[in-house]
């Protein structure tokens, strides 16, 4: 019996790899817009309304659907799953995990994942057996180089990848098989602890936070890991121009990214190198915050998911799109940048006196990064008025200088009120944090003007 399921495990996998990689593919705007709402509609009413949450709506087109977020995922666990599988068993479960470091308990059959919850609201998440086989096989399908499917071939060697991860989960290990060669490394371990086992293992592929990537790049540059992995993937961190090509400059190779999230498979780049939202097992809407049309708060309506019900919820991250369409023809709308999370946004009263000015974080990071060559780390904190800078800097008087000097620039430009800086030395995050470089903690006194 343990054969025949295993078995099946396996045809659920490749079958939604092919499925992904050579039919579910849209040229057309059009057709994928029909094929979203096919989906969405035997969703709304066959699958979503198996949440009690959900239930009163199954008749109503999404649009009259309520909205959710994290903090109602998470105080009404019970009634956004098809389960009925309430909070507390589900949090022990995953806490338990991240304690011991072993991520291989369940619940039942289900996944429990826990997200980082890097401003304080941590997330569950449950995943069903065949919802993960899915996944692992449409992740597969949709970041996988052409160069590397051979290695999928029963006579070939197995394809082998590296995971660098804040935790493991079952999610991931159900890629690994006899012709997959899965080997995860704990981010809580630090990066030293993982560099005999890379050289042994000598990955294909490496996935890992752009900040990790970034790590394994100075210790190869620096003769410490002798590797040559065909195929990068940074994840979980937004993942900087200064990283990607010191990452380049090391493997020879520019990172690739996979947009994902405990809320579902969100984007992954193209053979072009350009990032695509995955709308075709999503519908994502777009939230507009500004008057261009080009930044974004998503909210999402996972079709593919059948146990925790996903519809119209705001995710914490703001994207920007593209301008133009992506030259490799996919029909999936095109992100310029994952600029952060919406609690990266800082905050300014306009000079114009009509209220608080957003600041996104993606104009901040270029004013800095462009400013001070000499900068290694950087985090600016905002209290009200007050922004507390920690930095480190091979000149670190003149690099200091030249980010105020940057930094009244750029408040001049934004036309808002200057803040007052605290500049200070860095200290280094805990092993495995992911980075945040801004972190609002408190907004100045005022009416936010929208996003
Ligand atoms: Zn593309």
């Amino acid at each position: 019996m343990r054969g025949l399921e295993r078995l099946r495990s396996l045809l659920r996998v490749a079958g939604s790899f092919i499925h992904s990689r050579w039919w579910l593919r849209f040229s057309d705007r059009r057709s994928l817009e029909a094929w979203q709402m096919r989906q969405l509609q035997r969703f709304l009413r066959e699958t979503a309304p198996k949440a009690p949450r959900m239930r009163a709506f199954r008749e109503q087109p999404l649009a009259h659907w309520p909205e959710m977020d994290k903090a109602l995922l998470m105080s009404e666990f019970s009634a956004c799953n098809s389960q009925g599988i309430e909070l507390q068993p589900a949090l022990d479960v995953a806490l338990q995990a991240e304690q011991s470091r072993d991520f291989s308990p369940q619940l039942g059959e289900l996944t429990v994942g826990l997200s980082s919850g890097t401003s304080g609201h941590r997330g569950v998440f449950l995943v069903g057996r065949e919802e993960r086989e899915r996944w692992a096989g449409t992740l597969l399908a949709r970041t996988l180089p052409t160069r590397l499917l051979g290695h999928l071939l029963p006579w070939r060697p197995p394809l082998r990848i590296a995971f660098f991860l804040r935790a493991n989960s079952r999610l991931y290990t159900t890629l690994s098989s006899r012709r997959i060669d899965f080997a995860f490394h704990d981010l809580l371990l630090g990066l030293d602890a993982a560099l005999g086992e890379l050289e042994r293992q000598q990955p294909h592929i490496l996935v890992a936070p752009a900040t990790v990537l970034r790590g394994l790049a100075e210790a190869h540059l620096a003769g410490r890991l002798r590797i040559a992995p065909e195929h990068l993937v940074s994840v979980a961190e937004v993942l900087e121009e200064e990283d990607a090509q010191r990452i380049e400059q090391a493997f020879g190779r520019r990172p690739a990214q996979i947009y994902q999230a405990s809320e579902g498979f969100l984007g992954y780049s193209c053979e072009r190198g350009n990032l695509h939202l995955n709308e075709t097992h999503l519908l994502i809407e777009p939230e507009w915050l500004d008057e261009q049309r080009l930044r974004f708060q998503p909210l999402i309506t996972d079709f593919s998911r059948t146990t925790q019900i996903i519809v119209r919820y705001r995710l914490n991250d703001i994207l920007q799109l593209a301008p133009e369409p992506c030259p490799c023809g996919r029909a999936e709308r095109t992100l310029t940048a994952i600029e952060g999370r919406a609690d990266e946004v800082l905050w300014l009263p306009a000079l114009d006196g009509s209220g608080l000015r957003p600041l996104y974080p993606d104009l901040l990071r270029r004013a800095i990064a462009t400013a001070a060559t000499q900068l290694e780390q950087w985090r600016i904190c905002q209290d009200g008025m007050d922004w507390h800078l920690q930095l480190q800097a091979g000149e670190q008087v003149a690099t200091e200088a030249a980010l105020r000097e940057a930094l009244a620039t750029f408040f001049q430009q934004q036309q808002v009120q200057p803040a007052t800086l605290h500049v200070s030395a860095w200290l280094p995050d805990a092993p495995g944090a992911k980075r945040r470089r801004l972190l609002l903690k408190r907004q100045p006194e005022g009416t936010p003007c929208t996003y």
